[in-house]
């Protein structure tokens, strides 16, 4: 989608150093980090929510690098939380499908 920002990420239209790239998937840092580690994990094809997602492929793709990564960090040893928040009420704000990957501080519970 040509004035999704994430889209322009993923595509390389905004230099980005990213942490993984795949054929489905890319990661980054998160611009405003929560934690120590904060990354988010996105498709290339543009989906605007998690209840957009009519292939269930894109789950199999966005989980699976999002956990490669993770213990690829260590990440498991602390401890790493991940989030998608899906429509406004949830504090969605950039309107395309990503994982939060969280890691590096004590998190708690309830979310807030
Ligand atoms: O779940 P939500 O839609 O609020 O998350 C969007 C995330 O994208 C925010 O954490 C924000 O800091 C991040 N962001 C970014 N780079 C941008 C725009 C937003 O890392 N250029």
């Amino acid at each position: 989608m040509s004035d999704c920002i994430f889209c322009k990420i993923a595509g390389g239209e905004i230099p980005t150093d990213f942490v993984y790239r795949d054929e489905d998937v890319v990661v980054f840092r998160d611009v405003a980090p929560q934690a120590p580690t904060h990354l988010l994990v996105i498709p290339r094809c543009h989906v605007a929510s998690s209840a957009e997602v009519k292939d269930s492929a894109v789950w199999g793709a966005l989980m699976g690098a999002a956990v490669k990564v993770a213990l690829s960090l260590g990440l498991e040893k602390d401890g790493y939380r991940m989030v998608i928040n899906t429509g406004e009420g949830s504090g969605q704000t950039v309107p395309h499908l990503h994982i939060h990957l969280l890691s590096g501080r004590n998190f708690g519970w309830p979310p807030g």
